[in-house]
């Protein structure tokens, strides 16, 4: 089943509003509508900026995290109503950042994942392994634990997935295609256990790690790569707008 390519910026903290209002204006005048799906994640403070900036646009509007609940005395939390209000369309969760830098654990991206769809957000499950672990052959032992702890039988079906090797993202190392192609078949399988052959067929998985505009095309090719998750070359409209003729 052919799935439908989804490129998605992930702006993480850059970019004030108004940065944000001419990124968006950047990208729209270099984008004609076309087979990919594209959606940016710009920082919460951007967002309706952002938002604003995209009217009229297929472009989708994530948000980086969410809480998993809908309020309460969480200071400095978000939640994933709030963000459907302000016009999100998904939200990027268990990011490897939140992971190392702030301590999310499989259990917590799971409770996101459903207070997300509880929403009406599309969620980013982002997954990977760090080098040591790498090369310690316990890349699948992670990545399947990160997924089983985040996802079940339900919403399996209703997400996509970022494979992002920790080793890879913001260090210009980019896995290779076999490697990526690799991971990716293992998760179709593990999405067709959870989610059964609905949840195989129709979840994108992304690959995530230093996607620029000159490898974009060939890591986009493979059959179990769905798109990307793309850090800092989505900060530059000519590159992210490259890498999405990359996906076609
Ligand atoms: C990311 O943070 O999701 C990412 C893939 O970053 P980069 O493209 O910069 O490696």
């Amino acid at each position: 089943m052919a799935r439908r390519k989804f490129v998605c910026g992930n702006w993480k903290m850059f970019k004030t509003a108004s940065e944000a209002d001419q990124l968006v204006r950047d990208l729209r005048s270099r984008l004609s509508s076309g087979q990919v799906q594209v959606a940016v994640a710009p920082p919460f403070t951007a967002l309706a900026a952002a938002r604003a900036a995209l009217t009229g646009s297929p472009i989708q509007l994530f948000a980086q995290n969410c809480h998993w609940e809908k309020q309460g005395a969480f200071t400095g939390e978000i939640s994933a109503p709030m963000l459907k209000e302000l016009g999100c369309d998904g939200v990027i969760l268990g990011h490897s950042e939140r992971r190392q830098l702030f301590f999310e654990t499989d259990e917590m991206v799971g409770r996101k994942v459903r207070a997300a769809l509880e929403a009406g957000l599309h969620p980013i499950v982002c997954c990977g392994e760090t080098l040591q672990e790498r090369e310690g052959n316990k890349t699948w032992e992670v990545v399947s634990r990160q997924l089983r702890g985040a996802l079940d039988a339900s919403t399996a079906q209703q997400v996509t997935i970022a494979y992002e090797p920790v080793w890879a993202i913001g260090t210009g190392k980019v896995a290779t295609t076999a490697q990526a192609q690799e991971v990716h078949a293992q998760i179709r399988g593990l999405l067709r256990e959870l989610g059964g052959a609905a949840a195989a067929d129709s979840v994108r998985v992304q690959y995530g790690g230093s996607v620029k505009p000159d490898n974009a095309a060939e890591l986009l090719a493979q059959p179990d790569i769905d798109g990307a998750l793309v850090g800092g070359a989505s900060l530059k409209a000519d590159d992210f707008a490259r890498i999405i003729a990359g996906a076609r």
